[in-house]
């Protein structure tokens, strides 16, 4: 069977040729909830799953503090492959690797989506047009507030909240964190999401 095209547009993109995996995503596909990051790192590039580095550590961590695991939501990025050296994604590259994030929201058409970071949040702000993230307003200044929004036909709620890699070490926004999950587990209680 052909490949889909929003496969060969990752592929085709430099990053995809110099990575080990081309990392999908994660979790329960049933659970009506998504998490989307910014791109893999070493450890996820290595064994080819999201979040399974010192980022993924601190989100089983966070999660956990809420009585919720990997396996009760599902987690992708903006980005299918990893950037050389961690770098920041390019326009370029987030216009060739979301179609296939498309794809799998199509799929699994989830009722609320926590965005996590900065890419992620304005991608979704912007309504997927990726020229105009940069206008988008930061995580700092939206994290936990709910936006009801129409993407792809689909009615989600978006929840923004810090990215885990960034509140490692960061007390003030290890409790900003907490503050905002009670939100999304009011959302998943709200609308029985398992
Ligand atoms: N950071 C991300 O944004 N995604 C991962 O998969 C790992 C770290």
């Amino acid at each position: 069977m052909d490949e889909p095209e929003y496969v060969r547009l990752v592929k085709d993109t430099e990053i995809c040729k110099k990575c080990k995996n081309i990392v999908v995503g994660r979790g329960n596909l049933n659970a009506g909830i998504m998490f989307i990051g910014e791109a893999p790192g070493k450890n996820e590039d290595e064994q080819g799953l999201p979040f399974v580095g010192a980022a993924g550590k601190n989100l089983d961590k966070l999660l956990e503090k809420v009585g919720l695991t990997i396996n009760d939501v599902y987690i992708a990025n903006i980005l299918k492959c990893r950037p050389p050296e961690n770098r920041n994604p390019t326009n370029d590259e987030i216009k060739a690797h979301t179609p296939w994030l498309i794809e799998q929201i199509k799929e699994i058409k989830p009722k609320v989506i926590c965005s996590l970071g900065n890419y992620a949040t304005k991608f979704f702000f912007a309504d997927g047009k990726v020229d105009e993230m940069e206008k988008m307003p930061g995580i700092t200044q939206v994290h936990g507030r709910r936006k009801l929004m129409e993407f792809h036909g689909l009615k989600i709620k978006l929840i923004p909240l810090f990215h885990p890699a960034a509140i490692i070490y960061n007390r003030k926004l290890i409790d900003s964190w907490e503050k905002d999950m009670e939100i999304v587990k009011s959302e998943i209680l709200q609308k029985r999401l398992f």
